[in-house]
């Protein structure tokens, strides 16, 4: 037994899984067609989001919570019919900071992912909280709730996944500024069903990612793929596409893949002034090549 697992994790080490012919670990994060955000994008509901994913072989969808409202369990059925699965949902409100939601607020979204059927539910911490400096304190304060939200989720199958950001997210938007932060609030919840979402976006610069993932037994829960522009105009809104920018996409993927991470790679690109503004059939079509060739 112990044998047969040496050699699982050796055979993994030394192949990354080809990705030239195949898109079924390809997903795609809706927010890449702008929807997310009111007004923007154009304008595609959901169910003709999915079709266009399945017209074009890709593995799985991740929505927002926004696109939900009432329809959830309908959405994740429609999509499984569709010959999809649903690999995520965004995501709870912020657990720390000024912007904090409330508790049944957070488990509201838990029941949403819960509804339709995700595999995980994405954690953007939130800022610093008030009246402290600094981020020790709000990991602690976040940790806490995590325990009590964890334990909840896991009473409806549902898998928490914590994402650091970038750095400059600092502040208002995260207490997570690298993965071994997010790495160290797993370790203080120590749940089964709690682990971490890596977005080339916010680790591409980390020369410390593979030694902090190597050294960690938390899960990777989401490997979120895009591409950081040279002259990026906007630290939010002007993701690149893969292949447009200087992220080493297949590095990073060999080294989530060395951690044993064998799930969707999942096109998340906010970019309101160019992948939003064309049309999302196209934004589709240039992802399915993108991915093939670069990722
Ligand atoms: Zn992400």
């Amino acid at each position: 037994m112990f044998q047969n697992e040496t050699i699982t994790c050796d055979v993994r080490a030394l192949v990354m899984r080809a990705f030239e012919n195949d898109t079924t670990a390809l997903a795609l994060n809706t927010a890449t067609l702008g929807h997310n955000l009111p007004g923007r994008g154009a304008g595609w509901d959901s169910k003709r989001v999915i079709d266009a994913c399945a017209e074009r072989g890709f593995g799985a969808i991740t929505f927002w919570t926004q696109e939900l409202s009432e329809n959830a369990y309908e959405i994740g059925n429609y999509t499984k019919s569709a010959g999809l699965e649903i690999s995520g949902l965004c995501r709870t409100p912020y657990l720390t900071g000024t912007q904090a939601g409330s508790d049944s607020e957070v488990r509201k979204t838990i029941d949403i992912a819960a509804e339709l059927d995700a595999d995980v539910l994405t954690i953007v911490t939130g800022g610093t909280n008030p009246g402290s400096k600094g981020i020790v304190e709000s990991q602690k304060v976040l940790a806490d709730r995590l325990s009590k939200f964890s334990e909840y989720a896991k009473e409806n199958g549902v898998s928490l996944a914590l994402e650091p950001l970038n750095p400059m997210f600092g502040g208002n938007r995260t207490v997570l500024m690298t993965t071994q932060d997010a790495v160290h609030v797993c370790n203080m919840v120590d749940a089964e069903n709690l682990g971490l979402a890596i977005d080339v976006y916010h680790v591409w610069w980390d020369a410390t990612l593979e030694q902090t993932l190597k050294s960690t037994e938390v899960p990777i829960l989401g490997y979120h793929i895009c591409d950081w522009l040279e002259d990026t105009s906007d630290m939010l809104l002007d993701r690149g596409m893969m292949g447009d920018g200087v992220a080493d996409l297949r590095e990073i993927r060999r080294i989530v893949e060395e951690a044993g991470y064998v799930g969707y790679c999942e096109v998340e690109i906010f970019s309101s002034e160019h992948w939003w503004q064309e049309d999302p059939a196209h934004v589709l079509d240039v992802i399915v090549q993108r991915y093939k060739s670069l990722c």
